[in-house]
C-alpha cells in the first residue's frame, strides 16, 4: 500500500510488426519511457491465423538491449546470427542479449491454422554491459508459485519468495498471474521499484482501478503491495525495476546513447558488413530494411 505515490493510467497504441501483425505497444509512451530497464512492452494477440498466415518478422539487427518473449499461446521459431534455430512454445521465455550486435528473425509455422498470444519486451542494457558479446537462451520452464487464488509464473527477478533463472543485468521483476477463481489478494511489490501492470486476458482490477488489455497502470516507486481483484481465468502481467537512470536513444531496433553510434549501427546493417553476422535467408526470409535517418535528430529518453 502507499498513500502518496502516484498511479498513472497509460493507454497503449496499436503498432504493426512483421507483415501486418497488430500489437498493443504500452512502453515507450510520452509519459513513461521506461519501467526499470524495461524499455518496450508489446502485447501481441490473442489472434487466430488461418493456414498460411502467422507472425513473420524477417532478419533484422539489434544493439544495446535484450529481447524478452513470453509465449502464452502458439509457437514461433527464432533464428539468429549465432546459429540458434529455436522454437518457442507456450509457458517458455526466449531471451536474446544483443550486446554489441546480433540479428534475428521470428517466424511462426504456417502449415496449419494457429493462434498467437505473447508479450514481447525489450530490456535496455546498462552501460557496463551494452557492448558485451551477444547471446541467446531459451528457458523451457519457469518457476511457478501456486496459491489458492492464482498461479504466478516468476518470469524475471524475485517475487513471492521465488527467483527466476532468466539472466538480466539490472534489478528487474516480471510475473505472469492467472486467477484460479474469482478472488481478491495482495501482490507484494518491491518498494524501491517502479511497476507496470497490464491485463493479458479476462477481467481484473488493481487497487480498485480497472485493468484493460492494451493499457497499463503505472506505479511509481514506493508501493509495497497492490490489491488485485480477479475474475477466474484473468491473466495479468506485472513488470518492474529500479528506475533506470542512464539516458537512452531508442531508434528502430537499436538502443544506444549517441546519434553517432545509432548511425554507425544503421550503416553496419549491410550484407557487406560482418557486424550483425549472417542469417540464412532461405529459412529466415528477407532482411528488413532500416528506415532513413536522413535529417532526423534523435532525442534522448529521459526519466
Ligand atoms: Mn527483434
Amino acid at each position: 500500500m502507499s498513500i502518496d505515490s502516484p498511479i498513472l493510467r497509460i493507454e497503449g497504441r496499436v503498432a504493426e510488426i512483421g507483415q501486418g501483425l497488430k500489437i498493443a505497444r504500452m512502453i515507450p509512451n510520452r509519459f513513461q519511457r521506461t519501467i526499470g530497464a524495461w524499455c518496450f512492452l508489446d502485447h501481441a494477440g490473442p489472434v487466430d491465423f488461418v493456414e498460411g498466415e502467422g507472425m513473420n518478422v524477417g532478419p533484422h539487427p539489434h544493439i544495446g538491449l535484450q529481447t524478452f518473449t513470453w509465449m502464452i499461446e502458439g509457437t514461433v521459431r527464432h533464428i539468429d546470427s549465432l546459429g540458434n534455430n529455436q522454437m518457442i512454445y507456450p509457458n517458455q521465455v526466449n531471451l536474446m542479449t544483443a550486446g554489441k550486435g546480433i540479428s534475428h528473425a521470428e517466424i511462426s509455422p504456417t502449415d496449419k491454422a494457429s493462434r498467437l498470444h505473447a508479450a514481447q519486451l525489450w530490456i535496455a542494457l546498462p552501460d557496463s554491459h551494452r557492448h558485451m558479446e551477444p547471446a541467446f537462451q531459451n528457458y523451457p520452464e519457469l518457476p511457478v508459485v501456486e496459491t489458492d487464488c492464482f498461479s504466478g509464473t516468476i518470469l524475471v527477478g524475485s517475487s513471492l519468495g521465488i527467483t527466476s533463472p532468466v539472466s538480466v543485468f539490472t534489478p528487474l521483476v516480471a510475473v505472469d498471474l492467472v486467477a484460479k477463481k474469482n478472488s481478491t489478494f495482495e501482490l507484494p511489490l518491491d518498494l524501491n521499484f517502479e511497476h507496470g501492470i497490464t491485463l493479458l486476458e479476462g477481467e481484473a482490477t488493481v487497487d480498485g482501478e480497472s485493468l484493460e488489455a492494451g493499457s497499463l497502470l503505472y506505479f511509481a516507486v514506493g508501493h509495497s503491495s497492490v490489491t488485485m481483484s480477479c475474475e477466474v481465468g484473468a491473466r495479468v502481467l506485472m513488470i518492474g525495476g529500479e528506475p533506470f537512470e542512464e539516458d537512452l536513444l531508442l531508434w528502430w531496433n537499436f538502443v544506444g546513447r549517441t546519434q553517432a553510434e545509432i548511425e554507425q549501427a544503421r550503416g553496419d546493417w549491410d550484407p557487406r558488413s560482418s557486424r550483425f553476422g549472417v542469417i540464412d535467408e532461405a529459412i529466415a526470409g528477407k532482411r528488413l530494411h532500416a528506415p532513413s535517418l536522413e535529417g532526423i535528430h534523435l532525442k534522448v529518453t529521459r526519466k
